[in-house]
């Protein structure tokens, strides 16, 4: 099975339209979306809409929660919480009944899915160190985990109780006979010093996991944005990829 995941589109239409185009041609079997559809970006509602008809599976990132009341937001940073709350005040009711169905973690086939951990998926902590894997990997039902959340394309391979390689390899063929934690990246809010927006292919049958950059119309999203009065912050991270 080929499978597409994909996650953090964050209100960005432009970066999910150019994604799902490129996603096309790989002729995946399945798409799986891994949350935040909406947060900091200016088309929230079109997203859900455009995440709804493309995915197999949909799972809640913590902005999707915040935005419908299911997550105290009061950790959000500044900048962040301005965008949740034009974000609440934008997003229609439909929408938003529909992001209060979403689990922030699900299983399907062969891999597990999580927006932040596998372990405490709905405290949204982040993996950063090697200690935070490790401590998730003892949470892992599949051999094969995706995250997102942080917004760092990252692949975690487990090797043994004491050793956890971190690769950051474009293309990696992944070991039978170990377990992966693998971020696929952000598609509206790259955070990797790449602005292009991200999302990986995965080959189960050849155990191959490719990242995609795809590039888009930044300068359309950044003008929305302004028009919307959203924080210059956020405006201007796009183009930096940071
Ligand atoms: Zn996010």
């Amino acid at each position: 099975m080929k499978l597409a995941v994909y996650s953090d589109v964050h209100g960005n239409m432009e970066a999910l339209a150019a994604v799902l185009d490129d996603m096309k041609r790989e002729e995946p079997d399945a798409r799986i979306f891994l949350g935040d559809m909406v947060g900091y970006g200016p088309n929230p509602n079109e997203c859900v809409g455009m995440v709804r008809e493309n995915a197999d599976v949909v799972l809640a990132g913590n902005h999707d929660w915040a935005a419908v009341g299911l997550t105290d937001p009061s950790y959000f940073n500044p900048q962040a919480y301005e965008s949740l709350v034009w974000t609440t005040e934008v997003l229609s009711d439909e929408n938003k009944a529909y992001l209060k169905t979403l689990s922030p973690s699900g299983l399907f086939g062969n891999v597990q899915l999580a927006h932040s951990t596998p372990l405490k998926p709905e405290e949204w902590l982040y993996i950063v160190s090697l200690q935070d894997a490790m401590e998730n990997y003892a949470a892992l039902e599949r051999n094969v985990c995706f995250v997102g959340h942080s917004h760092q394309p990252i692949i975690l391979e487990y090797a043994d109780e004491a050793n956890i390689i971190p690769i950051h390899d474009l293309y990696w063929t992944l070991d039978a006979k170990r377990k992966y934690i693998i971020n696929v990246g952000s598609v509206g809010q790259p955070r990797d010093s790449n602005r292009d927006a991200c999302y990986l292919i995965y080959d189960e049958k050849g155990r191959n996991a490719g990242y995609r950059r795809v590039e888009y119309d930044i300068a359309k999203t950044q003008k929305k944005m302004a028009s919307a009065k959203l924080p210059e912050h956020l405006i201007r991270r796009l183009a930096e990829g940071r």
